[in-house]
């Protein structure tokens, strides 16, 4: 399963704040929100980094940013717009290696990011 600490969120051995499950993924609040609505959703399969991506993995990605469009329009937040974030290592800011989509939203967001 990987040894991240949301590997350990899914096998229920660390609590999340749940915002959302299916069989393929899970999607839960950030410890350290960075706009009103910050959500992750996170692969149950623990795929390090964007970049370890396969062919095989395009449905399951779609899944995500389709069920990170889901959560943005039952919170109330399509109307205004959102952000949808992956982080790819050192650059990119990543610390979680298991790859997430951050759903942020709530506020405006300023671009470029720094
Ligand atoms: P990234 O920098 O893209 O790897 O993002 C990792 C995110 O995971 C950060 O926004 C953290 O605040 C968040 N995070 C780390 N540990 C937890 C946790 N136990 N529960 C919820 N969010 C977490």
């Amino acid at each position: 399963m990987g040894d991240t600490i949301f590997a350990k969120i899914i096998a229920g051995e660390i609590p999340c704040d749940k915002v959302f499950e299916d069989d393929q993924v899970l999607a839960f609040n950030d410890i350290n929100p960075q706009a009103p609505t910050h959500i992750l959703i996170i692969p149950k399969e623990p795929i390090p980094t964007t970049d370890d991506l396969k062919e095989e993995h395009k449905p399951l990605v779609g899944h995500m940013v389709w069920v990170a469009g889901e959560i943005a329009r039952n919170l109330g937040l399509a109307r205004d717009g959102y952000r949808l974030v992956f982080n790819c290592r050192g650059h990119g800011g990543q610390e979680v290696y298991h790859i997430h989509l951050h759903l942020l939203g709530g506020r405006q967001m300023s671009w470029p990011p720094g």
